[in-house]
C-alpha cells in the first residue's frame, strides 16, 4: 500500500462559501469549502457535500442553490451560525437580513464578493459525500474584497484554542478542523465532531 500522508492532503487550497438551499418552502444555509468551476461554456460548477449535512438532502430534493463567496472580512459568527448547527433543527435565516437572487433563494449581501446561482444536473454518490454538478443560472459580483481561503480562516478567523487544563480530572480535545472542544474522561474512537463532522483522528489533546 502506498504511503498516503494526511498532511500532504492538507496542502490543497480551498475557499469558503455559504451554500443556500431550500426544501421547497424553508431555506437552509451551510458552509462548504468545495466549490469549483467545471466548464466555462456552458458555465458549470461542482460542489461536494457531506451526506451528514441537511443541505445534501435538500440539493437532491429541489436541486437549486446559491453559493455566496465569503471574503476575508467574514466574522467567525457567520461560520458558527451557518456551519455548526443543523438546518434540520433550526431556521438559520430567521431574523437576519438577506438578499434574494432570481431563483428566490437568499444569499449573503455582506462579507461576500460574489453570488452564483445554479441548478443541479447530476448528483454522484461517493459514499460519505455527494458530488453535485450544476449549471450556473445567474452570477454577480458584489464587492472587490478578497475571497477568504481555508488557510486564512484557520490562521485569522477561527478562535485560538485555550491550552489549559479543565476543572477537575476532565481532559480537553480540540478539533483541528473547526475548533470545536470536547471535554471528558476520554475521546471515543468513533467520535464525530458535531460541528464539522470530522472523525476523532482530527482531534488533538490540549489539556
Ligand atoms: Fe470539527
Amino acid at each position: 500500500m502506498a504511503n498516503i500522508e494526511k498532511e500532504a492532503m492538507f496542502k490543497i487550497t480551498y475557499g469558503l462559501y455559504m451554500l443556500t438551499t431550500t426544501d421547497g418552502s424553508k431555506q437552509n444555509g451551510c458552509i462548504v469549502n468545495t466549490v469549483s468551476m467545471l466548464t466555462d461554456n456552458p458555465k458549470r460548477i461542482v460542489v461536494f457535500v457531506n451526506k451528514a449535512n441537511y443541505s445534501e438532502e435538500l440539493l437532491r430534493k429541489t436541486g437549486i442553490f446559491n453559493v455566496s463567496v465569503l471574503t476575508e472580512s467574514a466574522p467567525f459568527e457567520i461560520y458558527k451560525q451557518f456551519g455548526f448547527v443543523s438546518g434540520r433543527d433550526k431556521d438559520k435565516f430567521e431574523g437576519g437580513r438577506y438578499a434574494t437572487s432570481e431563483n428566490g433563494l437568499y444569499y449573503l449581501p455582506e462579507h461576500t464578493n460574489a453570488v452564483i446561482s445554479a441548478k443541479v444536473t447530476d448528483a454522484l454518490d461517493y459514499g460519505t459525500h455527494t458530488l453535485f454538478v450544476a449549471e450556473v443560472t445567474e452570477a454577480k459580483t458584489l464587492s472587490t474584497e478578497k475571497s477568504v481561503t481555508y488557510d486564512y480562516y484557520q490562521s485569522n478567523v477561527k478562535p485560538k484554542p485555550q491550552a489549559q487544563k479543565a476543572e477537575g480530572t476532565k481532559k480537553k480535545w480540540v478539533c483541528k478542523i473547526c475548533g470545536y472542544t470536547h471535554e471528558g474522561e476520554e475521546l471515543p474512537e468513533d467520535f464525530i465532531c458535531p460541528w464539522c463532522k470530522h472523525p476523532a483522528e482530527d482531534f488533538e489533546l490540549i489539556g
